[in-house]
């Protein structure tokens, strides 16, 4: 399955158009994908936040942000202390230790991000988890 456009280069991020690739797709039944964005993103110093914002911690912006990567994410980078800032620095060094913590961040959001959309299939209520991810990435195109 092909990943849609963004919707602009500005508003939209590719981690905005897998979500809804993901979410599009398993209402039409598919049950099994493979994507390289996770893992190609965070080697780009790119990982997604549960606010649907996709940070891309080479900015500046992050150079004293002593925030975990995301503070609603369970993995390891966002609970061992790792801040934002500390990513960045590893990131501009070319630590590669950076792109490890940014990859189980990156693969704990799919993998918790599709536990959601099971986890609403099971309960009957998927239609509503895809209607409310549909209007937060709206939200957060708008927002960006
Ligand atoms: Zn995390």
């Amino acid at each position: 399955m092909r990943l849609p456009p963004p919707r602009s280069s500005r508003a939209t991020s590719w981690a905005s158009a897998l979500r809804a690739t993901l979410v599009q797709g398993v209402s039409r039944g598919v049950d099994m994908f493979d994507c390289v964005l996770p893992t190609r993103n965070a080697r780009n110093a790119q990982v997604f936040t549960w606010s649907g914002a996709q940070l891309k911690l080479r900015n500046a912006r992050f150079q004293r942000d002593f925030t975990p990567i995301d503070a609603a994410c369970r993995c390891f980078a966002c609970k061992s202390g790792a801040t934002r800032a500390y990513l960045r620095h590893l990131f501009s060094v070319d630590e590669i230790t950076a792109l490890t913590l940014a990859t189980i961040h990156n693969l704990t959001f799919i993998q918790d991000f599709m536990a959601r959309i099971r986890a609403s299939i099971e309960a009957g209520t998927f239609a509503s988890f895809a209607a409310d991810w549909s209007a937060r990435e709206a939200a957060t195109a708008r927002s960006v």
